[in-house]
């Protein structure tokens, strides 16, 4: 029942195979993704907008894809790497569909980014273009080349070409991609460190969409999905795209979340699907606590969350407050393209508090932090996958791709959990040194390197530290030169200039002296208890 292998120490998806494509065959995602489409073609839209209440229709969109492609062809090689600097918006997923189409390496980025923070991503990813808004085109480097995809010129590259031949839902564009090919960069820390480049391949996004097809593929109304994840992060990126395959509508919202509008967006396009991140749900829960719930949600069918631990008692809150309505869980990271266990409706009911069961495809590991033993099931520790969706690694950083996965093929998540008698994952904890704040990475020697810039700071250290409505949020401690008046506002400005929203230091600490090991590693254990002591005495 667990899906344990007792002679391998393995734990196995307890889902049905689902046939892949044979590896060699050339296939871009795209194709995989438009192989699904029925014919004739929906006539529901993929895609609306609920600010604008512009829609996209599936042959709006083919024709889009397919016209953008070819405006790009002479512009874009394969294996050329694309930045991508945009708010969410219908143009997003014609525009990523068109670049894997060419053979182009997607690498989205959040576009609340800083300069600074822009000129680090471009060094590891090394892009040759970026697509950019008004909004965001100054925060590139000088020598980037760039597209702006609010100007008129790239309007005219969606415009539908005389001779506009989709009707085969490829793109053809003349261009031989093999799955194993490099289809994007996404960015993730991992499990310690700064910023990395992680490299998916069209392989690895094919191994991922193909169970979720087959688990959908009897429903027959379509469902419509509101898409509040943002479409940089690998939650949004897969979403956005594996949609089409479903044939189901997507409502994307393009304005900064609020759960009042969201509500109302339920209500008014009948939305069936809502995967959120915590933050999300808990702000959807206290509305109906507050206020109740004055929309016709009558449509909602199910509330996915994903992206970072969520606590029992606010799933118990929101079934309380939407009783009718499923909940699920999923887990995974940027690095397994996605999720690797996911967590159905009835199911949930059976096991509140876990992530799900394996998906289809996927092996896991619980491996013992310390001793490297793997462990049998109900035995918390590191979680380790194994699976086709797992990344290639991370772009020129051949010692971090080998500390994170190893020579069979695992990939070492960095987080605690365990794996009960029926095969439902628990995540206990996080052992790696990542700051998850609204489902956001923040990498906390990134914030280090920062304050160590400022002249009065002679040491730093960054931890987590809980937060109700953020997850987490990032709390310094901060070693000042002798005699300097420095002062907790003074650090939280000086970070604030420098980085995304999300990564501001909410609370710091003076302390004497960063407690380390005889290697000098930071002994953030340590800090965490402190913490709370410094917390409780404020
Ligand atoms: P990212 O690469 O940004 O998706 O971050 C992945 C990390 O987010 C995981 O390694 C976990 O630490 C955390 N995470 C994602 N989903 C969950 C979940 N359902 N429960 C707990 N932690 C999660």
């Amino acid at each position: 029942r667990s899906g344990f292998c007792s002679e391998t120490k393995t734990f196995h998806s307890l889902s049905p195979p689902v046939p892949l494509p044979s590896p060699s065959l050339p296939l871009p995602f795209p194709s995989f993704v438009f192989s699904f489409l029925p014919s004739p073609l929906p006539s529901h839209p993929a895609y609306i907008d609920p600010a604008t209440g512009f829609s996209l229709s599936f042959p709006d969109l083919l024709s889009q894809v397919h016209s953008l492609t070819t405006h790009l062809h002479s512009r874009i090689s394969k294996g050329d790497v694309v930045l991508v600097l945009s708010p969410a918006g219908l143009t997003v997923p014609v525009l990523y569909f068109a670049l894997l189409s060419l053979g182009a390496v997607v690498s989205p980025a959040n576009p609340a980014s800083t300069s600074h923070e822009i000129s680090r991503l471009v060094s590891i990813s090394k892009p040759s273009l970026a697509f950019v808004t008004s909004s965001t085109s100054h925060k590139l480097p000088p020598e980037l080349p760039f597209i702006l995809l609010d100007s008129s010129d790239f309007k005219s590259f969606l415009e539908p070409l005389q001779n506009n031949n989709y009707g085969e839902f490829d793109t053809d564009v003349n261009r031989v991609i093999y799955q194993s090919d490099p289809a994007a960069i996404l960015y993730s820390s991992g499990t310690t460190g700064r910023v990395k480049g992680v490299m998916i391949t069209h392989r690895n996004f094919i191994a991922g969409l193909a169970p979720l097809v087959a688990a959908v593929r009897n429903c027959t109304i379509p469902a419509v999905l509101m898409l509040t994840v943002p479409l940089f992060h690998i939650y949004g990126f897969v979403y956005v795209l594996k949609t089409l395959a479903l044939g189901e509508t997507v409502v994307m919202q393009t304005e900064r979340f609020n759960a009042r509008q969201t509500l109302r967006i339920v209500e008014q396009f009948r939305v069936t699907n809502l995967p959120l991140a915590p933050p999300a749900l808990l702000a959807l829960v206290r509305i109906a606590e507050e206020e109740g719930l004055k929309w016709d949600l009558s449509s909602l069918q199910m509330v996915y969350c994903s992206g970072a631990p969520l606590g029992k008692e606010l799933i118990y809150r929101f079934s309380r407050c939407f009783p009718n309505v499923q909940f699920g869980q999923g887990y995974g990271m940027t690095e397994s393209a996605g999720g690797c266990f996911r967590l159905y409706g009835q199911e949930g009911t059976k096991y509140t508090g876990s992530v799900g069961r394996l998906v289809s495809g996927c092996e896991a590991k619980i491996v013992d932090p310390v001793t490297g033993v793997a462990l049998p099931p109900s035995s918390p520790g590191e979680i380790w996958i194994r699976g086709q969706q797992i990344m290639k690694g991370y772009v020129g950083d051949v010692e971090s791709t080998s500390t994170t996965i190893d020579h069979e093929g695992w990939l070492k998540t960095g987080d605690l959990g365990f794996i009960n008698d029926d095969g439902f994952l628990f995540v206990v904890d996080r052992l790696k040194e990542l700051i998850k704040c609204r489902g956001y990475q923040v990498p906390p020697v990134e914030l280090e390197d920062l304050l160590q810039m400022h002249p009065d700071i002679t040491e730093a250290a960054v931890i987590p530290y809980p937060d109700e409505e953020a997850g987490q949020v990032p709390m310094a401690f901060i070693v000042k030169r002798t005699g300097s008046n420095l002062n907790e506002k003074q650090i939280k400005d000086f970070i604030s200039e420098k980085v995304a929203p999300y990564k501001r230091i909410r609370h710091a600490f003076f302390i004497d002296s960063i407690p380390k090991n005889l290697s000098g590693k930071i002994l953030r254990r340590k800090l965490r208890e402190l913490a709370s002591v410094r917390m409780g005495s404020r």
